[in-house]
């Protein structure tokens, strides 16, 4: 049950809707959009909002401008872009909440929709200032978050904005919540949780949560070679969060208290340099020589991952098996790409670099749900809420 109040319980018609996007989307040197999901997953609710004769003016933020106006962060472009996808007008303010937004607000009619200029212009958007939210509120009649990637973030636009106007969520903040919220209370089991990437600090929370739900933890990834450490390896010159050992451990020992069973790899590519024409051989966890740096999952490890990710009725994956930027070391994170696309599992997919690779390997179609937040993800995964969703009124009468 989703028990938010959403676009469908409020009367829009002739209505201003101020609708807080993430159109925070990737951009290349020349200023390509290299990703446009986030702004494709976001047309239903821009659709509904036009056909149902709101006024919408969409606001959002992209990259880290600091609060100071900077051409390379204009969202002009992204108006463009959408405009083109919507095949309808998207009118661009040049400004936040000035004249001009003012102006276009003013002469809109039953439908149109107007796109303001990036809310990270403004030092008040990321500060939540009080200024800032009267001026923001002002122009609408009702608030709509669906900026899913944003919504742990208590900034103006998320959170002090939605206390001023009636408020709602869009389609895929409903979307997003309701695949994380089966995800984490009533999940086919078994649950299969892959985790990557980095760091284990940054996934620490996430990983005490998940001991409690998942029936199998794969991890992989740099964070891999610290609970091996843990056990007791030496991992020779990989990335090993020497402070973090400890902690790696009582969760391992609470992992095994729990019946939550945590797989480590078996074996490795190692290289001597952290280079992207470094060659690698496959060498088990216990062969490490001091100079040795563990750069990928190897291939016994892909064929057990592999076997359990078939067994599999739910998963979730977050962050790469190794350092797949790097084309000699991107086998283990494509083969896992590759065996949750074959599961007939429940899949979700969190985390940047997780979308990216799945898209990068051809197989984001065949993924239940990529996830347009990578933060966001986590901090429900961590067992949290979000600030920008709690600020939401729940409905009445259901
Ligand atoms: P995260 O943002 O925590 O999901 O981490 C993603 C990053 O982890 C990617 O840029 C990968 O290159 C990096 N990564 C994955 N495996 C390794 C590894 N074995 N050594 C160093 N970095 C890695």
């Amino acid at each position: 049950m989703f028990d938010k109040v959403t676009l469908k319980d409020l009367d829009l018609r002739g209505k201003r809707v101020l609708l807080r996007v993430d159109f925070n989307v990737p951009m290349n040197e020349a200023g390509n959009i290299t990703s446009d999901k986030r702004i494709v997953e976001e047309l239903p609710t821009i659709k509904y909002l036009i056909e149902n004769g709101a006024k919408t003016i969409i606001c959002s933020h992209l990259g880290r401008p600091d609060g100071k106006p900077n051409e390379k962060y204009s969202l002009k472009p992204i108006a463009k872009y959408l405009q083109n996808l919507l095949k309808t007008p998207v009118l661009f303010s040049g400004e936040i909440y000035g004249k001009e937004t003012r102006k276009f607000v003013r002469n809109m009619l039953d439908g149109d929709v107007v796109m303001l200029e990036n809310l990270r212009f403004d030092p008040g958007e990321e500060a939540n200032d009080a200024e800032f939210c009267k001026n923001l509120a002002s122009l609408a009649d009702i608030y709509c978050n669906d900026a899913f990637g944003t919504m742990h973030r208590a900034h103006a636009s998320t959170v002090g904005v939605a206390k001023l106007l009636p408020n709602c969520v869009g389609f895929l903040v409903e979307k997003e919540i309701k695949m994380f919220g089966n995800l984490l209370s009533n999940p086919r089991r078994p649950l299969v949780v892959i985790l990557g990437g980095a760091k284990i600090k940054d996934k620490i929370g996430v990983i005490e949560n998940l001991i409690n739900i998942a029936d199998i933890i794969l991890i992989g990834g740099a964070m891999a070679y610290t609970f091996l450490e843990a056990k007791g390896f030496k991992m020779g010159a990989s990335t090993v969060e020497k402070d973090k050992i400890n902690l790696a451990k009582l969760l391992l020992d609470r992992a095994e208290e729990n019946g939550t069973k945590i797989m480590l790899p078996v074996d490795h590519m190692a290289s001597k340099e952290f280079h992207v024409l470094a060659e690698a051989d496959p060498i088990k966890t216990e062969e490490f020589l001091d100079d040795d740096i563990g750069m990928d999952i190897g291939p016994k490890t892909i064929k057990q991952y592999s076997s359990v990710i078939a067994k599999a009725k739910t998963i979730f994956w977050n962050g790469p098996m190794g350092v797949f930027e790097f084309k000699n070391f991107e086998k283990g994170t494509k083969a896992i790409a590759e065996a949750v696309a074959k599961s007939s599992a429940t899949s979700i997919v969190g985390g940047g670099d997780s979308v990216s690779a799945a898209t990068k390997f051809g197989v984001a179609d065949k993924i239940t749900h990529l996830s347009t937040g990578g933060g966001a993800s986590l901090k429900l995964l961590e067992g949290h809420g979000l600030v920008g969703l709690d600020v939401i009124k729940d409905k009445v009468g259901d």
